[in-house]
């Protein structure tokens, strides 16, 4: 590579090639089946080190992968023979208590972001799994157990600065560019490499309340009843999943972020649908809610999910369900998860930002997860199965940080013909070349 010893001398962060030590390790993703090797992995300090790399990689014409968190399903943030642009030595995040905000580094990871936002009291709406990386996870949207009290994350976004395709800084709020601050807020890293973010902050001082019942399967429908009435019922603080696990229970978690005499009151008949196999629901600071699914969703398992939006959890939704629940291969861990959704996600017009599928009641995903190669397609099998029979219950849209394929549709279903032709016009003015295309790809 010729550009590479005088990008040395520019460069103030980490270089990582095929020969080096810990090769392996800087290549490696979340997901183990994304299994890749880059020509090499760079980890810039500072903007200039980004603007640095970019440069490198176009006059090089190497591929580019961004990376964040590295949980990108399909492996999006990692690539063959081109270039890792690694931000994970660029976390910070600094709270402004009395504004109410936070600016946040580019590789920051959720649990940076909870952390010094909890520490006066605050608190961003964002995941459920503290190792994700804030960057991917809001770019392409942001659910989480606030969502129905604060809206998805990409509703809590002030402004971002980002490092452009033809080597430029720019910022995107409403008043700077906000055409690209409406493409960014759902098909963010099709645009551009994002060095920091601005979120606005809620106040959250208290307990929360949180915990799962658990039952046996054959009380599926009930307790998806029970979900439906809560979820159109209860307060904005009450945030619902449904889930089936393939050792046939049928759950349903809650968290609940108001006051905990109100949320006793309001998950009252909830503990009273009985009797549980199990109920741990108590209240606990927040932050350990963010940390308890860290180590069951850790790095290099290998993964596969595929999702839908419904209009209604209805019952033939949850006997399609409860049919897959219990089929899924041999050695993997499988299951569905329904979470709802509804208030502040909807009252956000659906076209105020890139992201689309606001108007569904509920998400709905079947995940699996296992370790051995042989059982790949197996898994993926199971997911697509139970997904084709559920498409005809769905509504628009998808998610497109759980879209696990990559091809040349993806971006269209999941953004939506007219979306997909807006974003196609702004992706022609801010990235003619597709120097971006690791991700759901918007083409110009
Ligand atoms: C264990 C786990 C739990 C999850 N939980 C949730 C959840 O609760 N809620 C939810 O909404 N989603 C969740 N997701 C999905 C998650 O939002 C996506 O996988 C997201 O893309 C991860 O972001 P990342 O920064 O970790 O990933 P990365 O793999 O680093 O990046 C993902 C995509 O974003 C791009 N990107 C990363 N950083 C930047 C940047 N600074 N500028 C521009 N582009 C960038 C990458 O190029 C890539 O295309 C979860 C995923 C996993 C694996």
């Amino acid at each position: 590579m010729v550009g590479l010893s005088s990008f040395r001398e520019t460069f103030s962060g980490e270089i990582v090639l095929p020969d080096d030590p810990d090769y392996d390790q800087a290549r490696a993703v979340w997901n183990g089946m994304a299994d890749r090797r880059p020509a090499l992995v760079v980890r810039p300090t500072r903007v200039d080190d980004v603007l640095a790399a970019l440069r490198l990689a176009r006059e090089e014409d190497l591929v580019i992968a961004v990376r964040c968190g590295g949980h990108s399903i399909p492996g999006l943030s990692t690539c063959d023979d081109g270039i890792v642009i690694d931000l994970s030595r660029m976390r910070g995040v600094e709270v402004v208590p009395e504004r109410r905000t936070a600016r946040i580094t580019g590789g920051s990871l959720l649990a940076d972001l909870d952390d010094a936002a909890q520490r006066h009291g605050l608190v961003c709406p964002v995941g459920v799994v503290s190792h994700t990386g804030v960057a991917g996870l809001t770019l392409g949207g942001g659910m989480g157990r606030l969502q129905r009290k604060h809206g998805l994350t990409i509703d809590n976004v002030l402004a971002v600065d980002l490092v452009t395709a033809d080597g430029r800084v720019v910022r995107a709020s409403e008043d700077e560019h906000p055409e690209l601050f409406w493409g960014v807020r759902g098909a963010g890293p099709n645009f551009g490499i994002v060095t920091s973010f601005e979120f606005r902050l809620h106040p959250l001082e208290h307990e929360i309340t949180y915990g799962t019942v658990v039952h046996p399967l054959d009380r599926a429908r009930e307790l998806a009843g029970l979900w439906r009435d809560l979820a159109e019922n209860g307060p904005d603080e009450l945030f619902l999943s449904f889930g089936l696990t393939d050792a046939a229970e049928a759950y349903l978690t809650a968290l609940h972020s108001g006051p905990p005499d109100q949320a006793e009151r309001d998950l009252a008949e909830l503990r009273a649908f009985g009797p549980p196999a199990e109920d741990s629901i108590k209240a606990m600071p927040y932050l350990e809610t963010q940390h308890l699914a860290d180590e069951s969703q850790a790095w290099g398992h290998r993964f596969y999910m595929k999702s839908a939006f419904l209009p209604a959890l209805t019952d033939e939704v949850v006997d399609i369900c409860v049919e897959h629940a219990t089929r899924g291969p041999e050695g993997a861990e499988s299951g569905f998860s329904v979470w709802a959704w509804g208030r502040r996600i909807s009252d956000v017009a659906e076209d105020a930002t890139a992201f689309t599928g606001r108007g569904a009641a509920a998400w709905l995903a079947a995940e699996t997860m296992w370790d051995d190669a042989e059982l790949d397609d197996q898994c993926r099998a199971w997911g697509r199965d139970a997904l084709a029979e559920l498409t005809p219950y769905a509504s628009d849209g998808r998610y497109v940080n759980d879209v696990a394929e990559v091809g040349a549709d993806q971006a269209r279903i999941a953004y939506g013909d007219a979306k997909y032709e807006r974003l196609v016009a702004l992706k022609r003015e801010w990235d003619p070349d597709n120097v971006f295309r690791l991700n759901q790809n918007v083409q110009p």
